[in-house]
């Protein structure tokens, strides 16, 4: 019997994860992370429950579709569970090394895995097949089990003219249909939009445009992971005679990965770091930031408030944020957008300039991949219900007429699908939740009530409370820090020096950083954090609360 479980990315956009089992052998496939509204508590980042994985005895296997946080965030969480190796493409482990080194796994085994490769794990036997997306090396899975093939599709759309000019393996897809698919999962994202998603070289116009006509620094914020959309800037500095700096973490590190392994190319002298940023005349630099989704701490939110050791803005500068935003982050993008416009820096978005193109395929593409796959049974993954629930209604239409009849199953996290010769059916339902991480620590992993209420017992729970005024940013009064369960020798003393501390880091912040919740309220949390780790070896939960007043 394959029993078919996901874990996460089912009924919400992020941490996808699905398990597979057949008999004593359990697979995964990808284990990715959310990000948590920025409001939300002072959590970073949200894993699927492992709960299920942990009752199965871990799994025997890894396997990654490809390289975005939505899909190998949580990999260092999961790796508890995992009994054996990673497989994925090269550049997808390329992006997973440096988080296992980070969390002291960097001796954990990995295959590398290229399309039409095969491997054999216990009773099922996957093979990789070339997908496109908006970053390089992704693939699709075709899963042989002994009832049946499945594919699962990973992220994807049909770019007819991919950058890398590494096109969708739409031969493979055809013949595997023709093999005879048990079951498909399929990217259900974008099935809510019409036609083709486009190719990611449409945006190359746009580029074009705001190259001709900027006359100061030219500053692009895109995902440090959207390696294509590097590549068609780097080339167009390249042409425009721009020097292309790399801003913010992740942005260096990717960009750096990328260049090593040849999936971006830079022409020699065109690089230069972002400390030497300031040695160049304005029109001749391009800077290449992270910060797309407003993310407080990032490059893009320090620069807006002027707040950057490198990058400074005049007026007569260009921002471009070439991502979309990601539901619930439009508020810290549109503040981080106020903050640019005060300092008069024209500001082009996916609203105003088509600067942006989707990775995943729209209605027309998901019909092309279930009328070549034409399954037994289809299961829509990777979306909120409404995407799930729309997917299977673009399916029914595909396969009208078809005898005998696709079965749809729509289903959602934790529920247990079993397939056996009698068919498929639904099995009961497994655990399935979130667990909220803070920092980068692994942690014990408990489901996550469980887990916070362990946190909240060993290390307790901080609360700075500031008084600030909504004009001036200045602060009213002292800040007070309210503790639970936090109990040390001396902390009357250590939380009046905590005071101390945060009333210096709001003085030092600008009054635009000041009168800014969110990246307030991040410097405080992680000034505060710094704080209680290095003075008392703790890590207590971290919410502050500013009033403005
Ligand atoms: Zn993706
Ligand atoms: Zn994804």
């Amino acid at each position: 019997m394959l029993e078919i479980v996901p874990l996460g990315g089912l009924g919400e956009f992020g941490m996808n994860m699905l398990a597979l089992t057949w008999g004593e052998t359990t697979i995964v496939i990808d284990a990715g992370v959310m990000f948590p509204d920025p409001e939300l508590l002072g959590v970073d980042r949200i894993i699927p429950d492992l709960t299920y994985l942990q009752q199965k005895g871990g799994a025997a296997a890894l396997v990654l579709t490809h390289g975005h946080e939505d899909h190998i965030g949580g990999v260092p969480h999961v790796m508890p569970h995992i009994n054996g190796p990673i497989y994925g493409t090269p550049f997808t482990l390329a992006l997973v090394e440096p988080k296992l080194k980070e969390h002291g796994l960097g001796d954990r085994p990995t295959q590398t895995v290229r399309p039409r490769d095969r491997v054999t794990i216990g009773p099922f036997e996957i093979e990789f097949v070339r997908v496109t997306h908006s970053m390089p090396d992704c693939v699709a899975l075709a899963i042989r089990t002994p009832i049946g093939l499945v594919v699962h599709t990973g992220d994807f759309k049909i770019d007819q003219t991919p950058i890398d000019g590494e096109h969708f393996d739409l031969h493979r897809f055809g013949e595997l249909g023709s093999e005879g698919v048990l079951l498909l999962l399929a990217d259900s994202t974008n099935v809510d939009r019409r036609g083709f998603t486009g190719s990611e070289n449409d945006v190359i116009e746009a580029f074009e445009e705001i190259f001709t006509s900027a006359s100061g620094k030219l500053i692009v914020s895109a995902f440090s992971s959207s390696i294509y959309r590097m590549q068609i800037v780097v080339d167009l500095a390249a042409q425009f005679e721009r020097k292309v700096a790399f801003v913010g973490r992740g942005m260096i590190e990717n960009s750096a990965i990328a260049q090593r392994l040849g999936y971006l190319r830079v022409p020699g002298g065109l690089q230069i770091r972002d400390s030497e940023i300031a040695n160049y005349p304005a029109q001749d630099v391009l800077c290449l930031t992270t910060g797309s989704q407003g993310e407080p701490m990032s490059a893009l939110s320090r620069i807006a408030v002027d707040d950057h050791r490198h990058v400074k803005l005049a007026s007569e500068d260009t921002v471009v944020i070439s991502a979309r935003s990601i539901p619930g982050n439009e508020k810290s993008i549109g503040r981080v957008m106020n903050h640019l416009a005060r300092r008069g820096t024209n500001v082009i978005h996916e609203g105003t300039k088509h600067v942006h193109v989707s990775g995943h395929g729209s209605e027309e593409e998901l019909k092309l991949v279930l009328s070549l796959i034409k399954p037994r049974y289809f299961i829509p993954v990777h979306g909120e219900y409404r995407q799930l629930s729309h997917h299977a209604r673009v399916a029914r239409r595909v396969f009208a007429g078809r005898d005998p009849q696709p079965e749809i199953l729509l289903i959602e996290n934790g529920d247990i699908v079993a397939i056996d010769s009698e068919g498929a059916r639904m099995a009961g339902k497994a655990t399935a939740g979130r667990i909220l991480i803070d920092g980068t620590r692994t942690g014990e992993i408990g489901d996550e009530v469980l887990r916070d209420r362990r946190h909240l017992a060993e290390d307790g729970l901080v609360v700075p409370v500031v008084a600030i005024n909504k004009q001036t940013g200045m602060l009213e009064g002292v800040p007070e820090i309210i503790t639970r369960g936090f109990v040390m020798e001396n902390s009357q003393d250590l939380l009046a020096e905590g005071a101390r501390m945060l009333s210096e880091v709001i003085d030092q912040a600008s009054v635009e950083e000041r009168t800014d919740q969110g990246i307030i309220k991040e410097k405080l949390r992680v000034e505060l954090r710094r704080f209680f780790r290095k003075r008392s070896g703790r890590r207590p939960f971290v919410l502050p609360v500013i009033m403005e007043i």
